[in-house]
Parts: structure tokens; sequence; C-alpha cells
């Protein structure tokens, strides 16, 4: 074996890892951990894909384009396993963890203390705080080893989950899933306020109120009050899994676009770069970049036909955001403190919309590719928590509300400045000493979050639309859901695969096991248990 960076000749490793996204650096550190001579290609000139920091407003602010929020990320298998913290990677979880403000000056707050939470809810109705709670001890405390198990495991038909999922409790948390999420929360909620909170919460999660998407529901109450913040951008995560993966078997190409991947035989052999060089793979390679690009590395004529049909047609969704970025001389204050204190010191805040109806015509107007005349969505004040976002005594802060990727009329480079001074004023609706305190805005459009990362088509945050036919066993198709293909010794890893988008690392976490049993390498890590329950 030889090794070169020579453009005339090839070189060969164990396996080569495209795209440095959150899953292919799960990828690549835990096959290079586990003794695998491991190549990660990143076309970018860094590596991070959805987990990058940036100046954009004015030096020494720094800003996290794509993922913020990181869901239980210090208790995540993957951070715990690969000793990111050891690696860079602090993490901080603030206690008023996840709220809600309307115009009216009301305001809602889920704590880490489910006691203080159950008190924030109380003052919309105490029969939904009850529920709440009820929720939060059935799914977060009792079952939230079975639903971590279900996400760092591959996915199962509806028929085997019913079988490994049982009793009273189990049939409840699987009931969920026959629901949209509309009729979950309408079902188990009553109050206009806590309804229209919770489902601006789900839509966060790129959800829309499609068949199957009352799963979210049980989900969310078990982990939406764990979300964490990495200390000084969320690029340091990325910069650990580097170390990670550099200190180990592994090397990682930046500035690097695969444009093919070559099959001999019915096996993936290698890789081509767009500047000419091809790496060998002796053992595996593993495709972290979406699903449709993979189809298309490989040539469509070696994919079975209804593989090719879903890779052209593949619903990216309509969940694509719009960033406004501010650098502040003081954090947002909300008017609605003056009822509850809370939420000033919320880290992740969603207001936009008043109530059901309003949410409705927000989405009736994305669907038809109109800007929203009420945009909805979640922002944070990072500098409330981590004063290394900005230069002593100052602050950064955003807010994202969904926006169509396809605008009816005009684009994104022509208007998203437009659209920022609109989303601004209508932030200082809730907070009006907004404008006072600013610095400087940047706007990161959907077309700008898709030219980071060419993997989330049309700005897509989850790199695929949550519809049933791109859900569990059939994301991304039926016949690639347990992350092998037919094509020998390719593999998926990306968010288009299951469980889909967010840094949960678990697509890559769940095609790592995988590549190690055919491979027959052992395991450096105890694997997450399948999943099982009954009372
Ligand atoms: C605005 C925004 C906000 C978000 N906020 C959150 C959040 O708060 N919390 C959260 O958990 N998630 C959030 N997300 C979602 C999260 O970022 C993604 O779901 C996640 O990054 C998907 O990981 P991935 O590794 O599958 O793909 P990506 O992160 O897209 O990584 C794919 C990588 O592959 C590279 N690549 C693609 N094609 C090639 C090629 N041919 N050759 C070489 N390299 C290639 C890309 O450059 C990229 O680096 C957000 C996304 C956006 C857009």
């Amino acid at each position: 074996m030889w090794e070169t960076n020579n453009a005339d000749m090839p070189v060969t490793y164990d396996v080569v890892v495209i795209g440095g996204g959150p899953n292919g650096l799960t990828v690549a550190a835990y096959l290079s951990k586990a003794g695998l001579k491991t190549l990660l290609i990143e076309r970018n000139h860094d590596v991070g894909g959805g987990v990058w920091t940036e100046q954009l407003t004015l030096p020494g602010f720094r800003h996290n384009t794509h993922a913020n929020f990181f869901v239980n990320l210090v208790n995540n298998p993957i951070y715990k396993d690969l000793q990111l913290y050891e690696h860079g990677a602090d993490a901080i979880m603030p206690d008023c963890n996840t709220g809600g403000t309307f115009r009216n000056g009301k305001a809602v707050v889920l704590h880490r203390d489910i006691e203080v939470t159950t008190r924030s809810i109380m003052r919309f109705s105490e029969r939904d705080a009850a529920t709440y709670r009820n929720l939060y001890m059935k799914f977060g405390q009792k079952m939230g080893r079975v639903i971590a198990s279900l996400t760092y495991n591959p996915p199962l038909p509806a028929d085997d989950l019913r079988k490994l999922i049982r009793g009273k409790l189990g049939e409840e948390f699987l009931n969920f899933s026959t629901m949209t999420m509309y009729e979950a929360v309408n079902e188990n909620f009553e109050d206009e306020h806590v309804r229209t909170f919770l489902k601006l919460v789900i839509h966060s999660f790129q959800y829309d109120n499609d068949r199957g998407t009352g799963g979210a529901i049980p989900r969310l109450v078990a982990l939406i009050n764990t979300l964490y913040l990495v200390r000084g951008g969320a690029s340091n995560l990325a910069n650990a899994f580097k170390s990670v993966i550099t200190g180990n078997r592994g090397t990682v190409w930046t500035g690097c676009h695969v444009d093919r991947i070559l099959v001999n035989d019915g096996r993936a052999v290698s890789v081509g770069l767009s500047d000419g060089r091809i790496v060998e793979a002796a053992k595996a390679i593993v495709s972290a970049v979406d699903f449709p690009q993979t189809v298309r590395l490989v040539g469509e004529d070696n994919w079975d036909d209804d593989i090719v049909r879903k890779a052209r047609e593949w619903n990216w969704g309509r969940q694509s955001l719009i960033v406004l970025h501010l650098a502040l001389g003081r954090p947002p204050h909300y008017i609605s403190a003056r009822s509850e204190p809370l939420i000033d010191q919320t880290f992740n805040i969603y207001f936009g919309v008043e109530d059901s109806k309003e949410l409705d015509e927000n989405h009736r107007q994305l669907k038809t590719g109109l800007f929203p005349d009420k945009p909805a969505g979640n922002s944070a004040c990072n500098t409330l928590f981590d004063s290394s976002y900005a230069p002593p005594g100052q602050h950064v802060a955003f807010w994202w509300p969904h926006a169509p990727f396809k605008l009816s009329a005009g684009d994104w480079d022509e208007l998203k400045e437009r659209y920022g001074d609109y989303l601004l004023d209508a932030w200082s609706e809730y907070a009006p000493d907004l404008k006072g305190s600013l610095l400087k805005k940047a706007v990161y459009s959907p077309l700008d979050a898709q030219r980071h990362s060419i993997s989330m088509g049309n700005g897509s945050v989850h790199l695929g639309a949550y519809i049933l036919d791109q859900m569990g066993v059939n994301r991304p198709h039926p016949k690639l859901s347990g992350y092998r293909t037919h094509i020998k010794g390719l593999y998926l890893a990306s968010a288009t695969s299951y469980p889909g988008g967010s840094v949960s690392f678990a697509p890559g976490y769940n095609c790592v096991n995988v590549v190690l049993d055919d491979l027959g390498v052992g395991k450096w890590f105890t694997p997450i248990p399948r999943p099982e329950w009954s009372e």
C-alpha cells in the first residue's frame, strides 16, 4: 500500500468517507479508532457541514450559521464514546431551556426542572400543566432510554416495533405515530397558547402536519428541555471530531470535491475527485452526503429503477430557514418578561404567531412560495450563557423563521436584506429595545445554507421531508434503510438515512455498527441495545 497526493497516482485507504458533516465525522472517528486506515473527504475548506461558526457581523462576534441547539449533547453516546469533551467540545445546558413568547405579553418556559415548567404552563391551563408533566414523566423519565435506543439502532418495520415495544405505555407511545402532529397536540392540550407553542416547537424539528408526525410528541416532551450550546461555537464540536480522527488512524482532506464513486464488478472500489485524483478504498466507501447525490455519484445505471426514481423525486420538504443574525450591545428584553421573567433567561425562544389560525396562514403562505406576513420560528442569545461568543459586554442573537426556498417572485440574493429588515421589525414587536442595541445585522438565507452544504438540497435543514415515504424503514428507500446498499462495500450515512436530520450523529453511528459487523472488525465501544419495552 502506498500513498501520495500526486495527481497522477491513486492512493489507498481501508475506508473512504465522503462528506465531513456531523455524520461523516462520526463514521470517520469511530472507524479510525477501530484501527481502520480511514480517509474523510470534505469539499469545504474545513469539516463541519451543518456544525459551523462564522464571524458574520463584526470581528469577535461568533455566529452558528446552522446548528445551534444540540439535543442532550453530553449524554449522547457518540459524545461519550469519543470523549469529545477531552478533545475541546465543551457544552452548556441552560436551566431555562426552551420557551415561547406572544405579542400579547404572555410567555411559557420549559425548564430543566419539571416543577418550574409545570408552574409556567399552569398560568395558561392547569389541565395542560398536568398533562405535560404526566407525558414528561412517562416519556422523558420512564421511557427515555427506549427512545434513545430507537434513535441509535437501525429502523424497524411497524409490526416488528409493536412486538418489541409492548404494554399499555408502549402502546400509548406507538399510537402517537398514527396521528398528525396537530391531532396529537389538540387531543392532549386545551389552551391555544400552549397548543400554538407546541406546534411551533414540532415544526422547528422540521415536521409538517403529515400523518405519522404525531410520533414527535413523546420525543419532544422527553427531550426539548435538554438543549445544549457548544462553548465558543458549534465549530468546536467539528474540531473535536477532527482531533479524534487524526489522533487515530484517520486522515482528513478538505477542499476536495468527490465527483464519482467507481464500481467494479458490483463492488465500490474508489472515489474520483474533481481535480482528477483517484482514491482507492480497500474495504469500504461510506457516503455521508445526501442520497440523491450518492445515486448520481455512483451513476444511475448502477441502481434499480425504483431507487433512481426516488432519488430524482426526493422530497426536500418545506423546511428551509431564513436566519437573521445580530451583533448587539444588550441582550433582547421581551415584553412578556413582565408576566414570565424567566423568558429573558431562556435559551431557545419561539415566537411569531399567536394562535393556530395564524400558524395555518403562515404555512399556507410558505406552501405557495410567499414570505410569511407573520414569520414564525425560534431564536437564541448565546452570549447569555457563554460570553466567548462576543467581545466583552456585547452579545450575539439570531432568529430563524421558516421561509420558502423557492420564492414565488424574486430571488434570495436580491431580497434577503429586505426580508432581514422585515424580520427585525417583527422581532421588535416582542423585544422593542432590539433596534436600539443593534450594532450590525447579517442575513443567512436558505440559499446560503445550501451553498455551504450542498447536501442540504433546497436549504433543507434535515435533508428531506418527514413524510411517511421518507421516514423509518422508508428512509431513504426500503432497499437501503439498513445503511447497506446492493453495491458491495458501499454504505450510506447521511441524514437522508434513518433517523434523519439534526445533529444526533445517529445515521453515522448506526452505519458504523453495520460496517464493523460486515468487516468483522471488533467494536471498541459498547453499542446501544436494541429497543425493547414491556411493563
Ligand atoms: C439554518 C440551519 C439551522 C439548523 N439548526 C440545527 C440545530 O439547532 N440543531 C440541530 O441538531 N440541527 C440543526 N440543523 C440541521 C443539521 O445541521 C443537519 O441536519 C446536519 O448537519 C446533517 O448532517 P449530515 O452530516 O448528514 O449533513 P451535512 O451537515 O449537510 O454535511 C454534509 C457534508 O458533506 C459535504 N459534501 C457534500 N457533497 C460533497 C462532495 N461531493 N464531496 C465532498 N464533500 C461533500 C458538505 O460540504 C458537508 O460538509 C440546522 C440546519 C440549518 C440549515
